[in-house]
């Protein structure tokens, strides 16, 4: 696959189900082969589940290069034995919170277009790609538009999800808190599949509404997309989706994203500024588009904004 992502996607059930699957067989314990394409001994980590009625045995990522090395053994060792040592555990949950800052909109301030990434990240990094990249994008978008001095019609806000590593529930807490319960969100932007070289836009829209943000598209070309494709979203933004937001995901180069993800190389130094910069520009001027045209919100499409 060249996309890496429907790639993943393909193989990370052997991880998130491999415990279920492996226990189902009278497996007394999982190990998994990191869901990454870079060959070294950097374990990656992720969210697994236990199903009933089988038992929760214990369930371990190795690294590529470490599975690599297991399977030799066992091919010249078929008896070979392997001891597993675990510390892990699941405390009850705490308390936290989303990070949220915007600028109001001059003229529909409950109109509202979300900017947005993930601010928790898997402990073993500081997650610098997923999804540190997403939200330092969102917050320069913003600044970027404040810095212009544009003063946007609708509402665009910066949320930081929380918790979208561990079930999403920041997402979910957003759309149904009882603060959103006077806005209407027209669309929401997520950025969570790195800081990479910018490619386009993916949205979830209906015909029209598509069509419109589509007519964009040489816009966005100007500053170095390619294109904007139906089919978009992401995890902390589906809820919002739910309630007709469209939904829109910046899709940059996915080719080295998953060398880092969940693992403990997903540091700062992977991470190169100005291929950064340029998907904060294009969060800022889809962002400034979709706050100046409201789509939903004008039924019937009209012309193009000339900026
Ligand atoms: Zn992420």
């Amino acid at each position: 696959m060249i996309d890496t992502f429907p790639a993943y996607g393909g193989a990370v059930a052997q991880r998130s189900g491999g415990a279920v699957a492996a226990a189902k067989v009278g497996a007394v314990a999982a190990v998994v082969r990191s869901v990454s394409l870079a060959i070294n001994d950097d374990p990656h980590t992720g969210t697994m589940d236990y199903g009933p009625p089988v038992p929760k045995i214990p369930a371990v990522t190795i690294s590529t290069a470490a599975a690599d090395r297991l399977d030799a053994l066992l091919q010249s060792d078929p008896d070979a034995r392997l001891f597993i040592r675990t510390s892990c555990a699941t405390l009850p949950p705490v308390t936290s919170h989303n990070v949220m800052g915007e600028l109001t909109g001059s003229e529909k301030p409950d109109e509202v277009v979300v900017v947005g990434g993930h601010i928790d990240s898997w402990d073993l990094s500081v997650g610098a790609h997923d999804d540190g990249a997403g939200c330092a994008q969102s917050i320069e978008a913003l600044r970027l538009l404040r810095e212009l001095g544009l003063k946007p019609k609708r509402t665009i806000r910066v949320v930081l999800y929380m918790d979208e590593e561990n079930g999403g529930s920041g997402g979910r807490d957003y759309a149904r808190s009882e603060n959103r319960k006077a806005e209407r969100h027209i669309a929401a932007i997520e950025s969570d599949r790195g800081g990479f070289l910018p490619l386009g836009f993916g949205v979830s829209a209906t015909g029209a509404m598509l069509a419109r943000i589509r007519s964009w598209e040489p816009l966005m070309q100007k500053i170095g997309l390619q294109w904007i494709r139906p089919g978009g979203g992401g995890v902390d933004i589906g809820p919002l989706g739910e309630s007709g937001t469209v939904l829109i995901d910046l899709v940059p180069d996915s080719q080295r994203y998953f060398d880092v993800h969940h693992s403990g190389i997903d540091t700062l130094d992977k991470v190169n500024s100005r291929e950064l910069q340029l998907g904060a520009n294009a969060m800022a001027l889809m962002g400034w588009l979709l706050a100046e045209d409201g789509v939903t919100s004008s039924g019937t499409p009209r012309t193009a904004p000339g900026r």
